[in-house]
């Protein structure tokens, strides 16, 4: 699918455009969940088969579409809080093993992927019609592929290069975060909080797609990217002001991200504390760059260097940004609640607290079953991010929506998340581009 004329301004111009656009409902979020159908398919070759193939059988459907809350399936409705996930596109759940006439060796992904198609295609299986997405496992001890997993950005093609018996969600959640358009999400080191003076280092450990496994599910920034924190969800703050936000993630109403104007750039704020199976080791206020709008590639922001195994210990106290005159200070966090002030237009935030409007309710607490309720007079303008149709973040400007026609691809370290870190900065380089015909 092309991309309509409002998509291609949205890429040219940033985010702005579309909030202009169509704007959603509050009853958006209640809306029936999108429901994309996922084609897991067992693949062999002519050299290679699964050394376990009763076990990767049995496996498949429980990584993809079980009960449990690390399935496929269980993952996405709960991050998305039910506005998202993906059902089985055939009775059986899965397909194959098939054998490829081709060899293990080399790593071919273009033609494991051609090939597989193809003999979907005898089976009578047609892409956007019986499946939306397609996820070729295969065995991996003759493979040479230097990654666990391989997928489309956005798209709607995943590879997973099968150790063992069982590919499991922290690999499989990773590579369908990004068909979902989010690229790695990295760590910018701003020691003392100034946001003018920051090193890339490793990744954010706050998401799945920055090596904090399953468990930490998406980020906010990846959240709007994906249109799961539309309505009063997301409030873009376009004055200064004291702002309360509820956990990122977990069942309920409130703001969940403040999303800030920062130059040409973006600056978002969320709040994690455990919710559901998600963030039982993230607690906190976190801050998030968005370079130019593109909400699938943000970096978080960590201004300490202190013990990074303690639960807050990326949590921010305070931002400054002289350049773009902004300023952050975290109020109160904990207990599910956090209260932030924000400065705008070089502006203090002494001078935000003693705002009539703004100190109403002195503690975050006493906002109770209304967290919202303190910023309502500025949520009025929220992020979409498109919908069905989201922005890319690819930049060649032709056919860009078209499901697997244009697609960077990004290898995921043998491992899963834990490697993605120990690979470092090495696994973004190795980001490529090609054009699949
Ligand atoms: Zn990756």
């Amino acid at each position: 699918m092309k991309l309509s004329a409002l998509g291609r301004i949205a890429l040219a111009t940033g985010i702005a455009v579309l909030t202009t656009g169509v704007l959603p409902s509050p009853a958006h979020a209640a809306a029936a969940p999108v429901k994309k159908k996922i084609l897991p398919v067992l693949v062999e070759f002519s050299d290679a088969s699964f050394q376990y193939p009763d076990k990767v059988k049995a496996s498949t459907p429980d990584t993809y579409f079980g009960a449990k809350k690390d399935s496929v399936t269980s993952f996405l409705s709960e991050v998305s809080r039910g506005q998202y996930t993906m059902v089985p596109a055939v009775k059986e759940q899965f397909v194959g093993p098939i054998k490829l006439p081709m060899k293990a060796g080399g790593c071919d992904h273009g033609q494991i992927n051609t090939l597989t198609r193809a003999e979907l295609t005898k089976r009578g299986l047609v892409e956007g019609k019986d499946y939306d997405s397609l996820s070729m496992v295969f065995p991996a001890q003759k493979t040479e592929c230097f990654w666990a997993g391989l997928a489309t950005v956005p798209g709607g093609t995943t590879w997973i290069n099968l150790y063992g018996t069982a590919s499991g969600l922290d690999v499989v959640g990773h590579e369908l975060g990004h068909n979902l358009g989010f690229a790695h999400q990295g760590r910018l080191v701003c020691t003392g909080g100034k946001l003018t003076a920051c090193k890339s280092d490793g990744g954010s450990a706050k998401t799945i797609m920055g090596g904090g496994g399953w468990v930490s599910g998406f980020s906010a920034p990846e959240l709007i990217r994906a249109g799961w924190l539309s309505g009063s969800a997301t409030l873009k703050v376009t004055k200064s002001g004291a702002y309360t936000l509820r956990s990122l993630h977990g069942v309920g109403s409130g703001t969940r991200a403040l999303d800030i104007a920062l130059g040409k750039d973006r600056l978002v704020i969320e709040y994690r504390h455990a919710a559901g199976s998600l963030d039982a080791k993230i607690e906190g206020v976190h801050a998030y760059r968005v370079p130019k709008g593109a909400y699938g590639s943000s970096s978080i922001i960590d201004t300490t260097v202190k013990n990074k195994e303690a639960a807050d210990a990326d949590a921010i106290k305070t931002l400054t940004d002289k350049t773009n005159k902004v300023s952050v200070a975290v109020v109160s966090s904990g207990g599910g609640q956090a209260r932030v002030k924000v400065a705008l237009n070089g502006e203090s935030l002494s001078a935000v607290e003693a705002t009539p409007t703004k100190t109403a309710t002195p503690s975050p607490k006493a906002t109770g079953a209304s967290p919202s309720a303190s910023a309502s007079t500025e949520a009025k303008v929220e992020v979409e991010t498109g919908g069905s149709e989201p922005v890319t973040e690819t930049s060649s400007g032709t056919d860009l929506a078209a499901t697997g026609t244009l697609s960077s691809t990004l290898p995921l370290a043998a491992g899963g998340g834990a490697a993605l870190l120990a690979a470092g900065a090495g696994v973004l380089v190795l980001r490529r581009r090609r054009k699949r015909a």
